[in-house]
């Protein structure tokens, strides 16, 4: 083996390592994603094939060679199977996969004396498995718009780059290994390209190895993504009941139009009391409740929100007037009967303020202020009870 070789097969090695290193520290920074174990198997596992290979000179040639190709082969496909877990939300058994690497060891052992076709059957194993795993993170692009059975399927810039890190990795390989057995043949020219084997081996070796960098950056940077789409989505929730806060209500309806909707506030009766008899813990077992209620006695395109404390409110597309009184009627009446069967077997019960849109109420702000009137009401005319809105009873 060539000394700029060995030394590129460290460098190489320490890269991946250095590159695993840092898909560790952004999962302990709290990025998730289905998959990202066999993304970290995939390096350590290329990464030890790598060093055993470039250590031949040291180590029996069982180890230097069988099995180092059997953990190059196994990690480019745990990458592969990371990437389909990840994109098809699929956790897969790494019992055949384990079957075939002692398979694939015993053919390389047994293909002992053949380098040629042993070249020839690791390159076409790692290019076919590289050219599978491009073809499965590009799911979602305009090449695969409507890939089957992909749940995630948004491609970006991430995704992008570990397309372009796979096929340099698999064009290649695929090359190479398309030479190799040309030259098995006997059919090679003779003339080797790039001033040499030598060097055409290592930049061989360099090709992949940055392909595979390109492919570990694609990797932390859709590690980062999901990251901060989870932190959106988190910061537009609220943790309690698991419904839509302010800041995500004002984003959810910015996106809706609001001819024909109602606008519902509700406000949980005589809360205080609640939370000085039953404790401060029933009263959050209360407001739960009603939260589950809204979504599952309310309309199911319905926006459902927490203002803040025992408030709530939910705007219902293309529900107009008396529709949305009935429709706030039965989330009343429901939300009363359930709550009398938690555990401290109290009934409570809700006022609701309905505001419907109207060529002089267009906006959100607008309905919520003649909810809010109508809600005032509600509370004043007695409590638990449904008050809608209008301008009469408001002038
Ligand atoms: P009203 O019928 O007029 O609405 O009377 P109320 O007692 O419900 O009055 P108000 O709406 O002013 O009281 C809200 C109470 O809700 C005050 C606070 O102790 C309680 N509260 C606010 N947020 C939470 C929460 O997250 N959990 C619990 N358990 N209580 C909360
Ligand atoms: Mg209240
Ligand atoms: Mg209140």
């Amino acid at each position: 083996m060539g000394t700029d070789i060995k030394v590129l097969g460290y460098v190489a090695a320490a890269l991946l390592l250095f590159m695993t290193l840092m898909l560790l520290l952004t999962v302990r920074q709290g990025a998730r994603v289905r998959g990202v174990t066999n993304w970290v198997r995939s390096t350590l596992a290329v990464a030890a094939g790598i060093g055993l290979n470039t250590l031949q000179d040291t180590l029996p040639q069982f180890l230097s060679s069988p099995v180092a190709n059997v953990l190059v082969v196994a990690g480019v496909a745990l990458a592969a199977f990371g990437t389909y877990e990840y994109r098809y939300r699929r956790t897969l058994s790494l019992r055949w996969m384990a079957v075939a690497s002692f398979a694939l060891l015993l053919v390389l052992v047994a293909l002992r004396e053949y380098s040629g076709a042993r070249i020839v059957l690791v390159a076409l194993l790692t290019g076919s498995i590289a050219t599978w795993h491009a073809w499965t993170t590009l799911a979602g692009s305009s090449l695969r718009p409507h890939a089957k059975g992909v749940k995630h399927s948004r491609f970006g810039l991430p995704h992008a780059i570990m397309v372009l890190g796979l096929a340099t990795v698999a064009t290649v390989v695929l090359v190479h290994a398309g030479d190799a057995l040309a030259m098995l043949n006997g059919s090679a020219t003779g003339t080797v390209p790039f001033g040499g084997p030598q060097r055409t081996l290592l930049l061989l070796y360099i090709a992949v190895l940055a392909g595979r960098l390109l492919l570990l950056i694609g990797m932390v940077l859709v590690l980062v993504d999901e990251m901060a789409n989870e932190l959106r989505t988190l910061a537009q929730r609220d943790s309690l009941t698991g419904v839509l806060n302010r800041r995500g209500l004002k984003d959810a309806v910015s996106a809706l139009p609001l001819e024909r909707s109602s606008l519902l506030i509700l406000d949980l009766d005589h809360f205080k009391a609640v939370n000085d008899d039953l404790g401060h813990d029933r009263g959050d077992q209360v407001i739960v409740l009603l939260a589950r209620c809204m979504q599952t006695h309310l309309p199911p395109d319905a926006v459902c929100a927490r203002l803040g404390g025992e408030e709530f409110c939910a705007l219902l597309p293309n529900v107009e007037g008396s529709e949305a009184y009935a429709a706030a009627e039965a989330l009343r009446n429901a939300f009363a009967r359930e709550s009398l069967a938690l555990e401290h077997g109290r009934a409570h019960t809700v006022s609701i303020g309905i505001a419907s849109y109207d060529i002089e109420v267009t906006t959100l702000s607008h309905l919520m202020r003649h909810a809010d009137e109508a809600l005032y009401r509600a509370k004043r005319e007695g409590r638990n009870r449904v008050v809608r809105h209008t301008a009469a009873r408001t002038a």
